[in-house]
């Protein structure tokens, strides 16, 4: 059986977040396990929608796998470079360990930013080929809004990336990363072939249940001999890789470079197509207002979507309810460790006065101030029935739901402790809420809410309120 190295350490990073990301965010755990060592990668994974639970299964039995480090953090701003240093040090010292290899499988984002290289996971790949030379082969997975750089392609032989979003097929893409390996290990390297657009797309606009993302990704061939992976990119920074691309992998260059071609016309040619469209905040709420279905309005507050280095903590969408006087909405999840102490220790029943939120520094924005209820409580240990955290169980941290008396609106919002994108039914329904029979429900996300929301959406509305991640581009 071959010998095969595996290692996780994804970030996205968003250059405008000012909250750096440490070694300490890698090791907690968030919506994601923390950070795993040696057998508990695989162990601790197992059964999830997770690049590398999808890459130890499809790779069981059939090689010897060696784990050595897996870690994500919720994306924010830059990775220190002491918690890079550490986590690509491990990583480069477990495969150093690991003696004989046949092969490295690393589960990657493809958008992070260190403080000191704009192109964390072309670090990392530079560090690993400093170590075993460039003749082992190495696989690697990677994010739909990965920011491919040349020096990726360059080091990595074979990349696979998500073909949805909502991410449903990270465990898939993880299974696709091994099939692409074990071809390597039989047949040889692939000839390769990059081409990257020289437009941004909003991640709004990229979501998978309509064209032309759809389009674009059912289209790609998939072939033995033919592969092509297609990255939408991650928009929060100025490089140059956060555009579009497209990578195609072949027999021979000139095959390689022809499936490239292909895919990238196509590429292009969707350009105009893509819906980049966003309502003001009050807008939003204004047509929400104004809808008869028997539905609920999803608003997303997509720039305040914490999985995009948001604070999940702004007030620009939670103001416009309550000055529209909206009745029978919900919010989630606004990140407030000290409102959720507080509502702890006052108890469900009690009301206290306080400020919700607001605290990002993100221009426009400030504390939410008033009266608030404590409508419910929790321990913040919510057991997932979405598709995308596939059953998982997530840490939201000690969580309340509050309400607004006096405000003149009726709106419940659900106060977190941990940073995590509202994405789940089950972040409303574990404190007993019923977002299928509110009104309008409000969630910090710009697409992966679609998986689990749309189904009892009446409508979606994406909505721009201040945030940390742009998305009118
Ligand atoms: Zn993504």
């Amino acid at each position: 059986m071959p010998r095969i190295a595996i290692a996780g350490f994804q970030h996205e990073t968003n250059a405008y977040s000012p909250v750096l990301t440490g070694l300490a965010e890698f090791e907690m755990a968030d919506s994601w396990p923390g950070l795993l060592t040696g057998r508990a990668v695989i162990e601790e994974t197992r059964g999830m929608n997770l690049p590398i639970a999808g890459f130890a299964q499809a790779a069981g039995g059939v090689a010897d796998l060696v784990p050595i480090l897996w870690c994500a953090a919720e994306p924010a701003g830059f990775v220190t470079d002491a918690a890079f240093d550490e986590i690509a040090g491990r990583i480069v010292e477990g495969v150093r360990r690991a003696g004989a290899l046949d092969g490295i499988y690393l589960d990657l984002h493809g958008a992070m930013i260190t403080q000191s290289d704009e192109d964390g996971e072309g670090a990392l790949l530079e560090r690993l080929r400093g170590l075993v030379g460039p003749d082992l082969p190495i696989a690697v997975s990677l994010d739909l809004h990965a920011n491919v750089s040349e020096r990726m392609v360059a080091l990595a032989d074979v990349m696979t990336i998500y073909r949805t979003y909502p991410h449903l097929d990270m465990a898939n893409t993880g299974a696709r990363a091994w099939g692409r390996l074990a071809a390597c290990l039989d047949a040889g390297r692939p000839a390769k072939a990059f081409r990257r657009a020289g437009f941004a797309v909003p991640l709004q606009a990229q979501h998978t249940g309509a064209d032309p993302a759809r389009r674009l990704y059912r289209d790609l061939p998939d072939a033995p001999g033919a592969l092509v992976e297609l990255a939408l990119g991650f928009t929060a920074c100025e490089t140059p890789c956060r555009f579009p691309s497209v990578v195609a992998y072949a027999a021979s260059l000139g095959a390689a470079d022809r499936l490239a071609d292909a895919a990238f016309a196509a590429l292009l040619a969707a350009d105009g197509a893509f819906d980049r469209q966003l309502l003001p905040a009050e807008a939003g709420v204004a047509e929400a207002l104004a809808w008869q279905g028997a539905r609920p309005v999803i608003l997303a507050d997509v720039q305040d979507n914490p999985g995009a280095g948001g604070s999940s903590d702004t007030t620009g969408l939670l103001r416009a309810l309550v000055a529209a006087g909206a009745r029978g909405a919900l919010l989630g999840l606004m990140h407030d460790p000290d409102v959720a102490a507080a509502a702890h220790l006052a108890g469900v029943g009690a009301a206290f006065e306080g400020a919700l939120g607001g605290r990002s520094g993100v221009a426009g924005d400030r504390p939410f101030e008033g009266r608030f209820r404590v409508e419910a409580l929790s321990d913040g240990l919510c057991r997932y029935t979405g598709e995308m955290y596939g059953g998982g169980v997530g840490m939201l941290g000690p969580s309340a739901v509050v309400s607004l008396p006096g405000s003149g609106a009726d709106i419940r919002v659900v106060v977190t402790s941990i940073r995590n994108q509202c994405l789940d039914l089950a972040q409303f329904t574990m404190f007993g809420l019923d977002p299928a029979g509110a009104r309008i429900v409000c969630v910090k996300s710009t697409a992966h809410f679609r998986a689990d929301f749309a189904p009892i959406a009446g409508r979606i509305i994406p909505v721009a309120a201040p945030g940390l991640f742009p998305c009118m581009l």
